[in-house]
């Protein structure tokens, strides 16, 4: 007998979150964003299950895309962090990888190596992690053609710092920063929009957008729920009931000794813990599911389990499967209560918890 701790993982509703991603992308063409491990569902069966829908992937590194290639997939796949090293360029002409390119040091090794995959430059238009400024654009597509790159540039690439706040003005002002950046080269394409972006009323996604927590259910916007938004859950995070007990009114439970019982109290003890990823920030109060019906977590989240009140749930025995997150409980319900957002418990899903496919 194994323990029965697994992510359930629901291709279908992925399939269908990506068509949504791809109904609000309008005229833009939706690449599938599946880095860190396809948010923690698995990169490789998460990319098999949109190939027949997705032209293109992205992912953060090279390593990730090679994972790609290993499950026998060959649509271009985007590296949103471009090459760690002068060596891997060759690497992204061989296997149809498309860097982003977002810094100096990445055109001087195009210019040493003579090497150009199909690639992105990056426009910095207000977040500051990585980019070109605006100003800097037309030196840099000058090196480019120097280098004989430039026919190589697919197109331009921006990210959001705040799409997912309808209250700021900060979307609208990079995308005009992003307009006028590129209005000088109108043949190339031009790519901005993570998910939140798919849900501002009337925001430009341009040719490419790049949609990630949507595609696994998650809410990319602040306050709205992924299913608020139209989105299915695609991860049921289970565990099994390993015991249960009654604990007397003013007994404690679990390290710390934080949660007091009241009244005399059926609890249970459920096999995961942030061992396997569940957030230990989740304090008492966090909602939890057993066959349908809400109950909550209390006390001190452990390594290896945690406990629940079954007061809701009265005929709940051993071995009864309790949803962590998934269709009664939403992620973000759970990452709310943790002080996170649902693409931190959906990547930190630890390998100890074994992915189990439906589709
Ligand atoms: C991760 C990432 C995305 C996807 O973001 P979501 O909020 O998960 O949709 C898009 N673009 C870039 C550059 C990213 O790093």
């Amino acid at each position: 007998m194994s323990r029965s701790t697994a992510a359930h993982i629901d291709l279908n509703a992925l399939r269908n979150n990506y068509r949504t991603a791809c109904e609000r992308a309008g005229s833009a063409q939706a690449m599938a964003v599946v880095k860190a491990d396809g948010y923690g569902h698995g990169i490789a069966r998460v990319a098999a299950a949109l190939s027949d829908v997705a032209p293109k992937y992205a992912v953060a590194c090279i390593e990730e895309a090679i994972t790609i290639r290993e499950a026998g997939l060959s649509q271009p796949v985007v590296l949103l962090q471009g090459v760690h090293a002068a060596g891997d360029l060759a690497e992204c002409v061989q296997h149809r990888f498309e860097p982003v390119v977002h810094g100096e040091h990445q055109l001087d090794w195009i210019e040493q190596t003579g090497v150009a995959p199909d690639f992105w430059l990056k426009v910095n238009t207000g977040m500051n992690r990585l980019g070109f400024r605006p100003d800097d654009l037309p030196a840099v597509m000058a090196r480019l053609a120097k280098a004989n790159a430039r026919a190589r540039l697919r197109g331009f690439v921006s990210h959001f710092a705040c799409a997912d706040d309808s209250d700021s003005l900060m979307t609208a002002a990079q995308t005009a920063r992003f307009e006028a950046a590129t209005s000088a080269w109108p043949t190339l394409m031009k790519s901005v929009g993570n998910s939140a972006a798919h849900f501002i009323p009337g925001q430009p996604l341009f040719d490419w957008s790049r949609p990630g927590i949507m595609l696994y259910g998650g809410s990319p916007v602040i306050g709205k729920t992924g299913p608020e938004l139209g989105l299915e859950p695609v991860m049921s995070l289970q565990a099994p009931l390993i015991t249960t007990r009654i604990v007397r009114a003013g007994e404690s439970v679990g390290y710390g000794g934080t949660w007091v019982a009241e009244q005399d109290t059926r609890m249970g003890m459920v096999a995961i813990g942030y061992g396997d990823g569940y957030p230990r920030h989740a304090g008492t109060d966090t909602p939890a599911a057993i066959g349908g019906r809400r109950i909550r977590l209390i006390g001190r989240v452990s390594m290896d389990m945690l406990a629940v009140d079954l007061s809701n749930a009265p005929e709940a025995q051993v071995g009864a499967p309790v949803e962590l997150w998934g269709q009664t409980v939403g992620v973000d319900e759970v990452a709310s209560c943790a002080g996170t957002i649902s693409y931190e418990l959906l990547t930190g899903v630890t390998s100890r918890v074994p992915r189990v496919y439906l589709s």
